[in-house]
């Protein structure tokens, strides 16, 4: 702990809050944030010396757990080479294929840099494809940090939005809508308020940045069928879920088709990259082809192809690993479920493919509402009595456990012993 927070005191004063992502910090914990110096399979270690089983993932990326031999020899490989040429390479060409090869309804791709990044991009695409302004996205649903998506709109599904962060002008929210996730009639009643002047649908197919949050039979179908009734354009925000779904995301898993697609997270390998994907016609509206302008330095950088790549790759061989994820997943959530009623302790435990939340609140949660409903309070015990005892855990209640390939039979029955003892003291 000493070495973790004499860094962290260092970063506070040269880095806003010691960090250079707020998910990093852990102010909502109330704790000096670990300072990792190497992270090998399923495990990471920090400037202490001390070994956490990680459930974080790096947010995600993580899919074949910390240092894959697989990813590392491929960017070793590529480093060789050269960093960036700001010119075309024939791992762009492999790494688009393969994503069109195995994601269903796509035939074109643009890599960008970040998830952020692919969300921002796709939404111009939405808009200069459809000659519409607005877009309706979910409250509770995450599309990283581009001016347009930082709206919550607080509790009418009908007002305009409201910038949740400052420096974001009211101007340049005042075309984005909010619906509320897994409640139709929201989405369908800013439809009939604006029936023409929609260009999208946004929306994370498993929310996963209120904590998990399935969606509810019906509800991914049913925007499907607004977005043809009205015109819109239905974008599928898969940078979690993209890859670790299934391998065709979660188009495949809930065999519902989106217009357009970004990714991230996965795709990347543990490497900077993001993308965003549909049909030709659209994607050919985007520079140089069409008008809708976007580019960047170093989108497609041959280090970061190199690791995406060897990460679907693997991925593309070994599909019977979503099985193993899975099976890992349920148990331990039914675990979690079973301590917790041994213990008197009201969680609410979601759990879908490789991604699982406990929720501290007495009831279901299907909602934004009920996610918020939530006792942040007794995450912050949780997660500390969890750390305690080496497991790694979001340092926030509204975010996801990752599980990867790395994680093993002896790593879930760690894990589901330390819920036993955290647990009995909440
Ligand atoms: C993480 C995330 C983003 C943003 O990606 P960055 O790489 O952090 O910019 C966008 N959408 C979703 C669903 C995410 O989880």
């Amino acid at each position: 702990m000493d070495r973790s927070q004499e860094l962290f005191d260092r970063a506070q004063k040269v880095l806003p809050g010691g960090v250079n992502s707020p998910v990093r910090a852990f102010r909502a914990v109330d704790l000096c944030p670990r300072f990792i110096t190497e992270a090998h399979g399923a495990y990471l270690y920090d400037a202490d010396g001390n070994r956490y089983l990680d459930y974080v993932c790096s947010w995600g990326p993580m899919l074949l757990g910390h240092d894959h031999p697989e990813v590392r020899s491929a960017v070793e490989e590529a480093v060789r080479h050269g960093l960036s040429f700001g010119a075309p390479t024939q791992r762009e060409v492999e790494m688009a294929e393969l994503m069109v090869d195995m994601v269903p309804n796509i035939e074109m791709v643009r890599m960008v840099n970040s998830g952020t990044e692919a969300v921002m991009s796709a939404l111009r695409l939405a808009r200069g494809a459809t000659g519409r302004d607005k877009l309706i996205k979910f409250e509770g649903c995450y599309h990283g940090h581009s001016d347009c998506l930082l709206v919550n709109a607080g509790s009418s599904a009908l007002a305009g939005g409201h910038p949740s962060s400052a420096g974001v002008p009211e101007d340049i929210v005042k075309h984005t809508l909010t619906a509320q996730f897994n409640r139709l009639d929201t989405v369908e009643a800013l439809f009939q308020r604006w029936p023409e002047d929609i260009a999208c649908v946004i929306v994370e197919p498993v929310a996963a940045n209120m904590g998990v949050v399935a969606p509810a039979p019906g509800f991914l179908e049913g925007l499907r069928a607004l977005c043809d009734r009205y015109g819109a354009l239905l974008i599928f925000d898969e940078v979690i879920t993209g890859f670790r779904l299934a391998p065709g995301g979660a188009q495949e898993y809930f065999g519902v088709r989106a217009d357009l697609v970004t990714f991230g997270k996965i795709i990347g390998g543990g490497m900077p990259v993001g993308a965003y994907c549909g049909s030709r016609a659209l994607m050919e509206q985007v520079a140089p082809c069409g008008p809708v302008y976007q580019a960047g330095t170093l989108s497609g950088n041959p280090v970061a192809m190199a690791a995406g790549l060897a990460q679907l790759r693997y991925i593309q061989a070994h599909r019977d690993l979503y099985a193993g994820l899975e099976d890992y997943a349920r148990t331990l959530a039914e675990g979690m479920r079973s301590a917790a009623a041994r213990h008197g302790v009201g969680v609410a435990v979601n759990q879908i493919g490789s991604l699982v939340s406990p929720f501290f609140t007495p009831t279901e949660v299907t909602t934004f509402v009920d996610a918020k409903g939530s006792d942040v309070g007794r995450y912050a015990r949780y997660f500390k009595g969890m750390l305690e005892r080496g497991v790694y855990l979001a340092p926030a209640q509204f975010e996801a456990m990752f599980v990867s390939t790395a994680h093993t039979r002896s790593d879930l029955e760690a894990t589901l012993k330390a819920v036993e003892e955290t647990f009995a003291e909440l």
